[in-house]
């Protein structure tokens, strides 16, 4: 379950969020996941709670947004579908523009 190493990760970085903020309750989380990252929401929900319990974060909720896998034409950069040529250059090499995100897209709190 990959989802309570991230879950750690994230609660790490929020910590250092709210010191930088000068958050002392941290009530909302946005995160933005990428589809490719194969997390799977309830159970990262699930260890978050878990990490949050007796820190200064056990108050806040995370709300996760999960982006969806976006190729492009690694040579001119149309949206490609994954292992069909393009139909503009023919080309074959595809790049991937999203997917892979996994970020604190904002915090709140006071
Ligand atoms: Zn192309």
């Amino acid at each position: 379950m990959h989802e309570a190493v991230i879950a750690a990760a994230i609660i790490h970085a929020l910590k250092n969020e709210c010191k930088k903020a000068g958050i002392k309750h941290l009530k909302r989380v946005r995160l933005e996941i990428g589809e490719m990252r194969n997390v799977v929401s309830p159970y990262l929900q699930t260890a978050y709670k878990l990490g949050i319990k007796n820190t200064g974060l056990k108050d806040s909720r995370l709300y996760i947004k999960i982006l969806p896998v976006k190729m492009i034409c690694g040579g001119c950069g149309v949206p490609v579908k994954t292992g069909s040529k393009c139909k503009k250059c023919r080309g074959f090499g595809v790049k991937i523009a999203s997917g892979l995100e996994l970020k604190i897209s904002s915090i709140s709190g006071e």
